[in-house]
């Protein structure tokens, strides 16, 4: 992670930078804002920043021996503590789950809660910071730097540790060891120690720019500009929430090939392609399954409707439309109530765990009857 990576900010980038230029760092900092802003992206380009030995004006030089380290997430002056699950008889420490946290870092530096929880596979369970951490990371620090340089210790969510850790950690941030610089990243001060916050430069990280989003969208998915500023525009600067809705609206887009794949084929009346559809379909679960047919009934009742030409009442994306001038005159009142009703119908049946390829072939059959009338 490189400032250059980090998504919009650049005035929080701006002054991080110059502090470390003008060796004015806090020894204790405190990287606040909501989910998905960027604060632990911020928080890592800042360490690396100041632990590389080639650094330029405005970023690290990613070739220097401690980038390279850094890289990997193996910098030996740079310490993480994060929050575990108690696994049954001792207490976990982060240094348990350090593997985990590298490749979730290593993937993305924009994670929640969740994604956390789902990389250790602890869904549904409390995260902590146990007492321990705070003798460990204690010691850590009170070595020497191995570079002679920074020794960094980033503490993710301090919210959740444990009373007498916090405790812990407040005497270390009240006497701190020499060249140290604690980079604690919250997402809730208001349930940290009062004498903890004290004790910390307190950085407000706000929303990310609309703009800033919407360009890094269409870098990373090819996104095309107006989806990419719609999706920006309700993310309200939280860029997981961004990616999240992306990867719904590929999901969409997945149903949609289907859908017109069917009704192609239904239409030409080619049954030996039905049968190969069906058998994909088959393959992708059942919750999948549900959700096709969940989307094949609203795209029959907005072709339906599309014929009325009422555009205050299509809810239709660009692609799904361009389709429909085409189809909505197969949809008609001879059979729209018929089709709703065997896709509610197969609905029911993979409910009820009837074998998926003969409910889809079923359907596909149907169709081509339903069609023609
Ligand atoms: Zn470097």
């Amino acid at each position: 992670m490189f400032f250059s990576d980090v998504i919009g900010q650049n005035a929080i980038k701006k002054s991080l930078i110059q502090e470390i230029n003008n060796n004015r760092m806090a020894h204790a900092q405190l990287f606040c804002g909501k989910e998905g802003v960027g604060k632990m992206a911020l928080a890592l380009a800042y360490a690396r920043y100041l632990l590389c030995t080639n650094k330029g004006e405005k970023d690290a030089c990613g070739v220097c021996p401690s980038c390279v380290k850094f890289s990997k997430l193996i910098h030996p002056d740079l310490h993480f503590i994060f929050p575990v699950f108690k696994k049954k008889s001792k207490e976990t420490l982060s240094s348990d789950c350090l593997e985990e946290w590298r490749k979730m870092l290593l993937h993305s530096t924009y994670f929640n809660n969740a994604t956390w929880l789902k990389e250790i596979g602890a869904e549904n369970q409390q995260l902590r910071i146990y007492t321990k951490e705070s003798d460990i990371i204690a010691q850590k620090l009170s070595y020497v730097a191995s570079q002679g340089g920074y020794k960094i210790a980033i503490i993710w969510l301090p919210e959740k540790m444990m009373t007498e850790c916090a405790n812990k950690l407040l005497k270390l941030l009240e006497e701190p060891p020499q060249k140290t610089i604690f980079l604690l990243v919250s997402e809730n001060p208001g349930l940290l120690l009062p004498t903890i916050i004290s004790r910390t430069q307190r950085i407000e990280i706000p929303a990310i720019e609309n703009e800033a989003i919407s360009t890094e969208l269409i870098n990373r998915f090819a996104l095309p500009p107006k989806e990419a500023t719609h999706i920006a525009h309700n993310a309200n600067g939280n860029f997981i929430k961004a990616v999240e809705a992306v990867q719904v609206s590929e999901e969409t887009l997945y149903y949609f090939e289907l859908f017109v794949e069917l009704m192609r084929m239904s239409y030409l009346r080619k049954l030996k392609e039905m049968h190969a559809w069906s058998f994909k379909l088959a393959g992708v679960g059942r919750e999948r399954q549900k959700a096709f047919l969940e989307y094949a009934q609203q795209m029959i009742r907005e072709n339906f409707v599309y014929n009325f030409h009422q555009e205050e009442m299509n809810y239709l994306t660009a692609r799904e439309k361009e389709f429909s001038t085409r189809f909505s005159p197969f949809i008609n009142e001879k059979n729209v109530v018929d089709i709703m009703t065997e896709l509610s119908e197969a609905q029911q049946h993979i409910e009820q765990n009837v074998n998926p390829k003969m409910v889809f072939f079923d359907f596909s059959m149907k169709m081509i009857m339903l069609l023609k009338r």
